[in-house]
């Protein structure tokens, strides 16, 4: 099978290195009214927001604090607000990807008329209008610096849910590996997961003849891998740093998944793991990962083949065995990084199973898949195997 036909785009410019911060006052137009949205204030304490306000220069400007991990529905409203009331003009995103994925949602609910909701649970097909926006992102993981994409959470209904438009391709992001350097241990590995996960759901399909996709994504496992370990061992060596952060941008931002089948159902139930049970968005995937992997064996079987082969350098003619042992390499990967991989080790038991599945089926997740044969039956043996 060839490579199926596809149209490729992405009109985020990238700014990359250190000291790139300053380029945000040729980047934003010195007329702009700015709102800066930020987390819970890791970028105040490490310097980075003195920097993008140093960088602003003489433009107007106010900060929006308190994207909490997981972004919410109701404080992203909170900024929406803010906006419509003050005429903020343009939006500045600084921080993970939780920051980036709310000011996603926020840019498109300015403008939008009737219940902002409505944006999320139609997947952010119906913006139809955003305010231009920018991101100095400071946690490698999600690729939502160059991605049109979002996951947006709703506590009081126990949502969590993806919005996709092209109008959500920030304008920038600027880069700087060193402000990264203060990320806690875990918050590296939970990115290192994220990114390993992100290429594996656009590459363990059924096989096509996509060869530069193919090597592409193995090129990016391979550094995640690499360059992983080293950059958790010694978090201010620039170079692992960089290489790690490049690589989890390009895991997801449309190029490896041109013209290829995908695969999102790791991250769809892992979704639902977030909301249910407040597990790290990386430690749900690395949980769920290896047994979607062993339960869709026969589906993948050639890729799985193909993964064992040429990402862990694996050896022989029994191909079952390489699968067995792929899998196994890939849970090792994840505690190597010191993540747990099994549900019990997150005091979450066997009653999460069903909960799990009807979230699935109240939110129409019923056909997951590059076949679209994960069905909640399907679903329900992959939580079992993970408890
Ligand atoms: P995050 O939720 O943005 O941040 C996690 C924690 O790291 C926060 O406590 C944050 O603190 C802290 N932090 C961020 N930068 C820091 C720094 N430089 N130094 C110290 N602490 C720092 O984590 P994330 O993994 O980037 O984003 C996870 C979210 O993205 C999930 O909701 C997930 O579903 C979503 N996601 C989106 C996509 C996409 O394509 N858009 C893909 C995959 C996942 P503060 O709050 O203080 O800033
Ligand atoms: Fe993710």
């Amino acid at each position: 099978m060839a490579l199926q036909n596809f149209e490729f785009c992405n009109p985020t410019r990238i700014v990359f290195g250190k000291e790139t911060i300053q380029k945000l006052n040729d980047l934003i137009p010195a007329t702009a009214k700015v709102l800066i949205i930020i987390g819970g204030g890791s970028v105040r304490k490490n310097g980075t927001l003195s920097e993008v306000e140093t960088a602003l220069g003489k433009r107007q400007f106010a900060v929006f604090e308190g994207i909490e991990p997981n972004p919410t529905f109701e404080t992203s409203m909170k900024a929406v607000e803010k906006i419509r009331k003050e005429n903020f003009d343009f939006l500045l995103g600084v921080g993970g990807g939780s920051v980036m994925d709310a000011t996603k949602f926020i840019t498109g609910a300015v403008h939008y008329k009737g219940d902002t909701w409505e944006i999320v649970t139609h997947g952010g097909k119906n913006i139809t209008q955003v305010l231009p926006f920018g991101f100095v992102p400071t946690l490698p993981a999600t690729g939502s610096e160059m991605n049109c994409g979002g996951v947006i959470s709703r506590r009081a209904t126990n949502d969590k849910l993806p919005i996709m438009n092209s109008l959500l391709y920030p304008l920038f992001s600027i880069i700087d590996p060193t402000k990264t350097y203060s990320l806690p241990e875990k918050q590296v590995a939970n990115g290192i997961a994220d990114a390993f996960v992100h290429v594996i759901e656009q590459y363990l399909t059924y096989p096509i003849n996509a060869a530069v996709q193919d090597r592409f994504s193995e090129g990016l496992l391979l550094t995640l891998i690499e360059d992983g370990h080293k950059t958790l061992k010694n978090p201010t060596d620039y170079e692992s740093r960089a290489n790690f952060i490049w690589a989890a941008t390009m895991a997801l931002n449309g190029l490896i998944g041109a013209g290829v089948p995908q695969d999102w159902a790791t991250h769809m139930i892992g979704h639902e793991l977030t909301i249910l049970y407040g597990i790290d968005h990386g430690r749900t995937l690395s949980i769920l990962l290896p047994s979607l992997m062993n339960e869709m064996r026969k589906d993948k079987h050639g890729k799985l083949v193909q993964y064992g082969r040429r990402v862990w350098g694996l050896q022989g003619n029994d191909e079952e065995k390489i699968i067995d042992e792929a899998i196994d390499k890939t849970r090792a990967f994840f505690e190597s990084l010191g993540i747990k991989t099994y549900l019990k080790e997150y005091d979450v038991d066997s009653s999460a199973v069903e909960k799990v599945v009807e979230q699935l089926r109240r939110h129409h997740l019923t056909a997951l898949g590059e076949k679209g044969n994960i069905t909640l039956e399907v679903s329900r043996r992959i939580v079992e195997a993970s408890l």
